[in-house]
């Protein structure tokens, strides 16, 4: 599958499966108690393996928009992310915040532990309901602030799981850069 670049190359469009991303840090929509569960989060857990589990428990829980970090145990990425997005509640309960929080977090969390590259999922987008137009756009948007006000990380990943999301993120970032 054929990366697609944008910004210089630091943004970095891709279809595909993100635990199998060779890159620094992959991000991961968790749920607040971070035990796991499915989609995205079930996937990674399975390729990260029980230890994940462990450093998760430990970590005790996450608020919705926040981020945490652990290692990325059996995955090639260094660093998994954990970060919690709002589930979809109509739109009026502080939704775009939060998600742009998940976003803006994990990217600050990268830069403390000095990721080169990170992979991002499209954050609440399957079970957790969020319109697919709104969440590409604040994820781009968040994603180019914090790039053009950051030297790290160099390369940010988007990773979509199907095309309907990648047609999505294909065209923002074509019309956007
Ligand atoms: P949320 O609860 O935040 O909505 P989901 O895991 O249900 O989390 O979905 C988030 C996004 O992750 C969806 O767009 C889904 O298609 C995608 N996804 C699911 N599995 C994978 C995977 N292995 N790699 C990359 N993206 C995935």
């Amino acid at each position: 599958m054929e990366i697609k670049e944008f910004m210089g190359g630091r943004i970095r469009l891709f279809m595909g499966d993100i635990t199998l991303m060779e890159v620094d840090a992959v991000v991961n929509a968790a749920n607040s108690s971070l035990l796991g569960g499915g989609g995205v989060d079930g996937a990674i857990h399975r390729a990260a393996g029980p230890q994940l589990l462990e450093s998760c428990r430990k970590i005790g829980g996450c608020a919705t928009g926040d981020a945490v970090i652990t290692p990325g145990f059996n995955l090639k990425a260094k660093y998994i992310i954990h970060t919690v997005g709002p589930i979809w509640r109509g739109g009026q309960h502080g939704e775009p915040n939060l998600l742009a929080s998940c976003y803006r977090k994990s990217l600050e969390l990268a830069a403390c532990h000095q990721i080169k590259s990170i992979a991002f999922p499209n954050i609440s987008t399957g079970a957790y309901g969020y319109p697919h137009q709104e969440a590409a756009e604040i994820a781009i948007n968040t994603v180019n602030e914090f790039l053009i006000n950051h030297s790290i990380p160099d390369y940010v990943w988007f990773v979509c799981f199907g095309n309907s999301n990648y047609n999505i993120y294909e065209e923002k970032l074509r019309a956007k850069f």
